[in-house]
């Protein structure tokens, strides 16, 4: 007993224990709401949408629960109720009626995320809408440029992709989102915007990009899979975080005024970095496989979703992104309208 009690007499003297008793400000959830360091918001969410020709079409991606197909004469009412849930912006990707070797719907005026976009801007004019600008759900082989000697040539693929974001931006897209990772592919799509009237449409760039396993569910839901090889040859190798900062410095100089981190939750110290090194808004992509991981164990009853989910958001938003890009959007953006 007269050890520890000089143990605490010692203590006080460090000006830590017992002067400074850190559970104070954690005694009641109005306490620890006041001094939360992080809060999540519905405002940076961005909710990904699958769209696709046809009509009365919802279909649900099996790996992927609460997530759908759309044909366009059933968004506008999703997009209403997306809107609703004080979710600012969506990200479109395409399905399209056919592929061919070089992706020809993509930068087809009237291609399914072009027509997209005009449904959208109709019904709910103030909805941001963001589109993903790429190759692989267009190109028969899957793959994210056009293919010679059997691997992804970089200089060809751009004009391509840079004709896809014009396309994408003269349908009145607020945002083009390249993910492609060709070297040069921000300066490209800038460039033509630029000589086509579109010099105020934002580039966000999928700036580090990485080559991950958690795209899986993904793929059933855009259709992309490459049909032979992968992605490492221009997608990021995951054990990297220098070359991220590389990627990221030349996407600033080639004219991206958000940069991107893809996937987000084994990535955190990458979006850390990125938020401290650079000044423009850092996005994150919280992926496929982050959320059906999470979905997949809370049917099993394995873990609370709700809570789980909200977790993983607030620690890649503490991590420093600015935008979400997430599937959990409409659930959370309910959960939090719920908690106000
Ligand atoms: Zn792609």
């Amino acid at each position: 007993m007269q050890a520890r009690k000089n143990v605490v007499a010692d203590l006080s003297t460090s000006a830590g224990f017992p002067v400074q008793r850190l559970r104070r400000l954690r005694g009641s959830e109005t306490l620890r709401q006041m001094v939360r360091e992080t809060r999540l918001d519905s405002r940076d969410f961005v909710y990904p949408l699958f769209v696709m020709h046809g009509r009365d079409v919802k279909r649900e991606i099996a790996s992927m629960p609460g997530n759908y197909q759309w044909s366009l004469d059933l968004l506008p009412a999703e997009i209403e109720e997306i809107a609703k849930l004080g979710i600012p912006a969506v990200l479109l990707f395409g399905l399209p009626v056919a592929k061919d070797e070089v992706g020809s719907e993509a930068y087809d005026d009237h291609g399914i995320v072009q027509e997209a976009v005009r449904v959208i801007k109709k019904a709910v004019p103030e909805m941001l809408v963001v589109t993903d600008v790429c190759l692989c759900e267009y190109t028969s082989h899957g793959h994210c440029g056009v293919i010679k000697n059997g691997t992804v040539d970089n200089d060809p693929s751009l004009d391509l992709l840079a004709r896809t974001a014009l396309a994408h931006a003269r349908a009145g897209a607020d945002i083009v989102a390249p993910s492609d990772m060709m070297d040069g592919r921000v300066a490209a799509i800038r460039r033509v915007l630029d000589e086509s009237g579109l010099a105020g449409t934002p580039i966000m760039a999928y700036s580090a990009k990485y080559a991950s396993g958690f795209y899986g569910p993904f793929r059933e839901a855009a259709e992309s899979a490459p049909q032979f090889g992968d992605r490492r040859a221009y997608q990021m190798d995951p054990p990297n975080v220098r070359e991220a900062i590389r990627e990221v410095e030349l996407d600033v100089l080639e004219g991206a005024d958000i940069v991107m981190v893809k996937p987000a939750l084994a990535y955190l110290d990458v979006i850390k970095e990125v938020r401290q090194r650079f000044d423009l808004p850092v996005a994150a992509y919280n992926v496929s496989g982050e959320f059906s991981m999470v979905k997949a164990a809370a049917r099993l009853g394995w873990i609370d979703e709700k809570r789980i989910a909200q977790e993983i958001l607030t620690g890649i938003k503490r991590a420093g992104a600015d935008i979400i890009i997430t599937y959990h959007a409409k659930d959370i953006a309910k959960w939090l309208q719920a908690s106000e």
